[in-house]
């Protein structure tokens, strides 16, 4: 299904509206015309009958008379009026019975003969006289009726004058609308074109970033800020891709570089011993070199893949307290049996923490505790490896301390990067791969844990594992 473009989807939503509001606006000039000049339409005939009301006064008395038309001077007043009107009486005859009868009737009115008899009331006169005017156009006149006495008065005023204005404009507004709505659709994509620019340079600039050039970002800021935080957002998100990017590129350099060294011992070894000649006690000394080299390698690879499962959050981890002294004791030990020379002391400081809880896979600590434990032993010469239980701010920690060589300060941050060593030779000739801090590190951190690191040149270092600890209750 193909989506909607916005441009398109914005100008229709804008063109919609433009419409119902253009045409609701003209209808309702339309209807307010037509309420005001009725309202005033009913004023002026108010104001007739108000007239002719007076007039009826001012013959009160002939019109006791009893007459069932206006006497002559009356007729001539009411004639001088020319509105269109006409005035029914109602009289009670002798024998008791009522009868209305037109009074008046003027020349102009519209229903020219009204007819009244006797037994008709004053209502069926009103409707008689109604239906005849509409016979002659149902909305053509307004009928204003009023009760003076004996005298029913009804004028009518001609709606016509209003009505051709109602037309009128009605007619402009059905022509005018579509011009007015073509030139506002015209504007509105002419403004949304320009409101969406931005938008769609944020597109390009971002489709023009590819592998090959990561370092380019969207420029900021657009022109709107909505779409600069779309650009911020899209940089952030290729700054994060571009760092895992290196960091990839780094460790593929890494990984190669490292793999390559002890491949080139082996072919080195495979050719020494395939050449002729060789006496079977040298050939089992290469075998047993490419043996251990083969070794080696399996261990790096294995590593690597522990660190990419580790990082991809795909290591099972058990979170559950347990003893971390214990666990120290056993490493502790672990590392007395890997120093079989004297020159080295072994000691665990409980520092009166006996039996500290911590949360945490139990075999996982002791893998770390294990790599900084054999890093203590393999920088080393002489002196003490002393592990110490520490607690601090709810953390639970292992101290791993060395009177070894020591790191320079300006590598201690990069003693946890993959396969850095201190100093490469050193640390190769020593076994390392420059992989287990590495690892010590992805452990401590999928258990919420970290490692903390101290270190003087020429005076030892310490190696500081920390880890959640339980709930007190649990503790
Ligand atoms: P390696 O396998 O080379 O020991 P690590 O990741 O464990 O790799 O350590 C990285 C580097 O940090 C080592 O090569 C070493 O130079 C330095 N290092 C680690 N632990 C110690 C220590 N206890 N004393 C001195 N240097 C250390």
């Amino acid at each position: 299904m193909t989506e909607p473009r916005l441009e398109a989807d914005l100008t229709g939503r804008f063109d919609r509206l433009l419409w119902a509001t253009l045409a609701g606006y003209a209808a309702l000039v339309v209807l307010a015309f037509t309420v005001v000049s009725e309202t005033s339409l009913r004023r002026s005939l108010e104001q007739s009958a108000d007239g002719i009301e007076s007039l009826l006064g001012l013959y009160v008395d002939t019109a006791t008379a009893r007459n069932t038309v206006a006497p002559a001077m009356l007729a001539d007043q009411l004639l001088g009026m020319g509105d269109r009107f006409l005035i029914t009486r109602t009289v009670s005859t002798g024998d008791g019975r009522i009868d209305p009868s037109v009074y008046f009737l003027s020349p102009t009115m519209p229903a020219k003969r009204i007819e009244t008899g006797p037994g008709m009331s004053a209502e069926a006169v009103r409707q008689t006289l109604l239906e005849s005017i509409a016979a002659r156009g149902r909305w053509r006149f307004h009928v204003f009726h009023r009760r003076s006495g004996e005298f029913d008065i009804y004028v009518a005023g001609s709606r016509r004058p209003y009505l051709v204005a109602v037309l009128g404009l009605s007619l402009g507004a059905l022509f005018l609308l579509p011009i007015a709505a073509l030139w506002a659709r015209r504007e509105a994509n002419r403004a949304v074109e320009r409101a969406l620019a931005p938008l769609g340079r944020v597109v390009r600039e971002t489709q023009a970033i590819g592998p090959s050039a990561l370092s380019r970002r969207v420029g900021t800021p657009t022109g709107l800020a909505e779409v600069t935080g779309l650009a911020e957002a899209i940089n952030r998100m290729i700054d994060r891709v571009e760092r895992s990017h290196r960091a990839l590129e780094a460790f593929t350099a890494d990984a190669s570089h490292e793999l390559r060294t002890p491949l080139t011992h082996l072919r080195a070894q495979v050719q020494w011993a395939l050449a002729e000649h060789r006496a079977p006690a040298d050939i089992h000394e290469a075998l047993t070199a490419t043996g251990r080299e083969v070794d080696r390698m399996s261990r790096m690879v294995e590593d690597m893949l522990l660190i990419a499962r580790g990082e991809n959050r795909q290591l099972a981890i058990e979170r559950q307290a347990f003893d971390l002294e214990a666990v120290a004791q056993e490493v502790k030990e672990i590392t007395a049996d890997m120093t079989p020379t004297s020159t080295i002391t072994v000691s665990l400081d409980v520092d009166g923490l006996q039996g500290l809880q911590a949360v945490g896979d139990p075999a996982r600590v002791r893998q770390i505790l294990l790599n900084l434990a054999s890093n203590a032993v393999r920088y080393t010469k002489e002196g003490a490896i002393t592990f110490t239980l520490a607690h601090r701010d709810g953390l639970a920690g292992v101290r791993v301390r060395d009177t070894g060589c020591g790191i320079p300060p300006e590598q201690i941050d990069r003693v946890f990067d993959r396969f850095y060593r201190v100093e490469s030779s050193r640390s190769r000739a020593h076994g390392g791969s420059g992989l287990g801090l590495t690892i010590a590190q992805v452990l401590a951190e999928l258990q919420d844990g970290r490692i903390e690191v101290e270190s003087r040149p020429g005076h030892g270092s310490t190696f500081s594992l920390w880890l959640p600890c339980p709930p007190l209750e649990r503790r």
